[in-house]
């Protein structure tokens, strides 16, 4: 039996590959998209394959109701939102008017229409406080140093409050960073992506600080797996998703260096304002609940991603 989902923000890096994996496990789709990052070339391939419709607009917007109610989705998975750290900074109101009005917009919309389950992209990378013992479980405090790790954070009770009093059932998500194909060097300022596009436009890449940072890299592929999988397993959670490894940053460089025979030494440069200078995450919880796993090794994601990137015009 065909099953139907909505995605919010499914024209958009990580979207366009859950969209890609519901089609293939037979869903149909209903993308709500702005288009402000996400483009319909991610989408191409789904809509050549599956029954994949697309609403552009914005999740704050009052026809979000009526849209999710006549569509009837049974799950909804919400990806879309404000997702840069240094505009909530700069920014705290706008942050807030997606990601936490946005997301209340949806919430609603998801109980009216009659969804059985929302699964929700938090963050795993800016939800744990800066003092959080490494690797970060889901037992740690959550107290976000930023207005985006904030808004991501206090939404968990609307999510609380949705399913105790209108029995809409969710699970959390909260990936570490995430790359691979498809990730806009601008949109989303991955360092995967980044580096990638400028040592294959031979343009030197950047090192903020001396490198020895370090970050969780989980490919796109095992993360919109697990969001899939939550659709039917997990209920009222909180999980990380991520690789539970830790890669510094030159480490990071010197394995895409290679892959795409890139010569230069990176250009060491002052540290980035707010920077923390370790991240990784227990990816336990996730295979006790939903049986996921961190599949791809880093090497092997990298190749794709570089492979990609490479792609004609
Ligand atoms: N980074 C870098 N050069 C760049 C972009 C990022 O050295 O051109 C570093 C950055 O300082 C950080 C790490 O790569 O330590 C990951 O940065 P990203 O913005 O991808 O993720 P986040 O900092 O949000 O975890």
């Amino acid at each position: 039996m065909t099953r139907k989902a909505l995605v919010t923000g499914g024209a958009g890096f990580v979207g366009s590959h859950l969209v890609d994996l519901l089609v293939d496990r037979n869903w149909e789709v209903l993308v709500v998209d702005d288009l402000s990052s996400g483009k319909l070339d991610n989408l191409a391939a789904a809509r050549r394959r599956g029954k994949v419709s697309v609403h552009v607009t914005g999740i704050g917007a009052p026809e979000l109701a009526e849209v999710a109610g006549k569509y009837g989705p049974e799950v909804v998975f919400h990806l879309a939102a404000q997702v840069k750290v240094p505009v909530s900074v700069a920014d705290p109101l706008r942050d807030a008017e997606t990601n936490v009005l946005g997301t209340l917009n949806v919430l609603e919309s998801a109980r009216r229409s009659g969804a059985r389950k929302i699964v929700f992209a938090s963050s795993g990378g800016a939800v744990y406080g800066p003092r959080t013992r490494l690797p970060a479980t889901e037992r740690a405090g959550r107290t976000p140093p930023t207005p985006y790790g904030i808004s991501k954070k206090i939404v968990e009770d609307y999510f609380r409050w949705y399913a105790e009093n209108h029995s809409l059932d969710y699970v959390l998500l909260a990936p570490s960073n995430i790359y691979g194909p498809r990730q806009d060097a601008g949109a989303e300022g991955g360092v995967v992506a980044i580096f990638i596009e400028q040592m294959l436009a031979d343009a030197r890449p950047t090192v903020y600080g001396d490198g020895n940072q370090t970050r969780d890299f989980v490919y796109v592929a095992d993360v919109v797996d697990a969001f899939a999988r939550a659709a039917d397993a997990g209920s009222g959670v909180f999980l990380n998703v991520a690789s539970g490894v830790e890669t510094s940053v030159v480490e990071l460089y010197d394995l895409v260096a290679r892959l795409v025979g890139y010569p230069v030494r990176p250009d060491f440069t002052a540290p980035r304002a707010g920077d923390v200078p370790r991240s990784v995450l227990d990816p336990s919880r996730a295979k006790a609940v939903l049986g996921w796993e961190p599949w791809t090794p880093l090497d092997e994601g990298l190749e794709a991603t570089v492979a990609w990137f490479r792609r004609p015009a």
